[in-house]
């Protein structure tokens, strides 16, 4: 067992996520059927936290 670069190389089993058809992003579970992203399949508004603090280019 080695870390890095060598065991990234076996990682090619399968895949968990696939391109979210809502936001475009690599991050939607095929499984569960949600988005880690956007949240598709679990809500219906976009995924989004308080702490996704948005940079606001007036006030810093
Ligand atoms: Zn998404």
């Amino acid at each position: 067992m080695t870390k890095g670069t060598a065991s990234l190389g076996k990682r090619s089993r399968g895949k968990s996520h696939i391109q979210c058809r809502r936001c475009g992003s690599h991050a939607y579970h095929v499984k569960t059927k949600i988005c880690a992203s956007c949240g598709f399949g679990k809500s219906a508004r976009l995924r989004t936290y308080t702490w996704q603090k948005k940079r606001n280019p007036t006030s810093d």
